[in-house]
């Protein structure tokens, strides 16, 4: 069966890590609108000047440009079996906007799940990637304060979204990346 998960958690839960697992287990495509923002940063397209702006200072970047993005990157990989989404969506107007796309393609999520992790941790484990990654928005406690902000404000009421459509599902995102992993891939099993 064809599997479109979305992976959800605070930033420096695992999200990335775990999806690029995810990806390999089940042979999806990996959609990053974080990575796919620092691409665009990289190579100093108007899309990642306009972006910049907001990651920087630890906000969301507009709801337009990023669905935008989002659905250009699906199309663009229209042979996929299936998506995992990592940081998409992250509020009401994208998560409605990604049921309505995906259902003009006959596509719908089967499950999203969140890696729960407590802010303390995440701080720390956020402040350690930014020395090594060197991403601005992972070195300034200020700015992960603020993302977690985002998230609580704008991104944690979709939780009761996917709940409605039974859908939602979580699991603790504090062990080894292996138990976490074996954790997320019994869970998909099971669906
Ligand atoms: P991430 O790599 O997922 O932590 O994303 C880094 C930053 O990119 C976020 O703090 C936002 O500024 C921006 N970003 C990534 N995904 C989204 C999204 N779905 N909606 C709005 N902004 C996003």
């Amino acid at each position: 069966m064809m599997k479109n998960i979305i992976l959800f958690g605070k930033p420096g839960a695992g999200k990335g890590t775990q999806a690029a697992l995810l990806r390999d287990a089940f042979q999806l495509v990996h959609i990053s609108t974080g990575d796919l923002f620092r691409y665009n940063i990289g190579n100093n397209t108007s899309l990642g000047a306009l972006a910049k702006s907001y990651m920087d200072q630890g906000d969301l970047v507009p709801d337009e440009v990023t669905i935008k993005m989002l659905e250009a990157e699906v199309d663009a990989n229209s042979d996929a079996g299936g998506f995992i989404f990592d940081g998409f969506p992250r509020t009401s107007k994208q998560a409605e906007a990604l049921d309505e796309f995906l259902h003009g393609k006959e596509m719908r999520i089967q499950a999203t799940i969140a890696l729960e992790v407590d802010e303390e941790v995440l701080i720390k484990r956020l402040l350690n990637r930014g020395k090594d990654s060197g991403r601005a928005d992972d070195q300034d406690e200020e700015k992960i304060r603020n993302r977690f902000e985002e998230y609580n404000n704008k991104t944690a009421p979709l939780i009761s979204y996917y709940i409605a459509q039974n859908k939602f599902h979580s699991i603790t995102g504090v062990g080894t990346v292996t138990e976490i992993s074996e954790q997320l891939i019994a869970l998909l099993d099971s669906l």
